[in-house]
């Protein structure tokens, strides 16, 4: 899961990407509406956490644009990206504001880190689509609250990366993605990244879920096969 952080407080910030980091999210900081912008018409991330008041503007006017119109074709930023606003305890009208522009949820600071994940995971879950906390596909139930994965009611081990390669997947359920859109969910900017990490996950992940788990198309990428496919 690759989160995209907005907050000018650098403290505020630092504590957020070690804290999501130890959590095993991939964790990007930018602390200007305009690098922000630049940002989320780069990559795609998984969700968005929101600081209102940054130095070059307002942090709604992110989330105006965000859900605005756009181009023909234009596929990032994606207007559907999660959106969840960090605020101060007197802002109101701001916190209203930010709902009724198109954020999904806001948490008040200073906040509990436990509660931001709770509100990050419901947020994500309900951006897959998916009421159940615990994905079930085929042989498999996948938890992401506790990052488990079992095959026939057996707990799998696997590593976090493995499991976030999956969860991409399974997020992404019937339809293929290249190795770099998986690539682009797990690594944050700057971290290094194997040539062949992804190629190497998905080796482990069919050894333990079974080859016929994901599927590869030559040249293009891997998808999990659905009931139906
Ligand atoms: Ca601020």
């Amino acid at each position: 899961m690759r989160i995209l952080v907005v907050e000018d407080n650098p403290g505020i910030a630092a504590g957020l990407q070690a804290n999501l980091e130890q959590r095993r999210y991939a964790v990007d900081v930018c602390s200007h509406v305009a690098d922000a912008w630049h940002a989320l018409g780069l990559e795609r991330f998984d969700a968005v956490l929101l600081d209102l008041g940054l130095p070059d503007g307002d942090g709604s006017e992110i989330l105006r644009r965000l859900r605005g119109p756009r181009r023909e074709g234009q596929t990032l930023p994606d207007p559907a990206t999660p959106v969840l606003i960090l605020t101060a305890r007197d802002q109101v009208q701001e916190r209203v504001a930010g709902l009724n522009l198109g954020a999904d949820d806001y948490l008040v600071k200073p906040f509990d880190m436990d509660e931001l994940e709770a509100r990050l995971r419901a947020m994500l879950r309900r951006a897959g689509g998916q009421a159940s906390p615990v994905i079930r596909h085929g042989e498999l139930e996948v938890d992401p609250a506790a990052r488990t994965v079992r095959r026939l009611g057996q707990l799998v081990d696997m590593s976090p990366r493995e499991f976030s390669v999956l969860w991409v997947l399974l997020q992404a359920r019937g339809r293929v993605l290249s190795r770099q859109q998986i690539e682009e969910h797990l690594y944050s900017w700057g971290s290094a990244v194997e040539s062949n990490a992804v190629e190497v996950h998905i080796h482990h992940l069919r050894k333990k879920l079974g080859n016929a788990a994901i599927v590869t198309m030559r040249g293009v990428g891997y998808f999990l096969p659905t009931e139906n496919t």
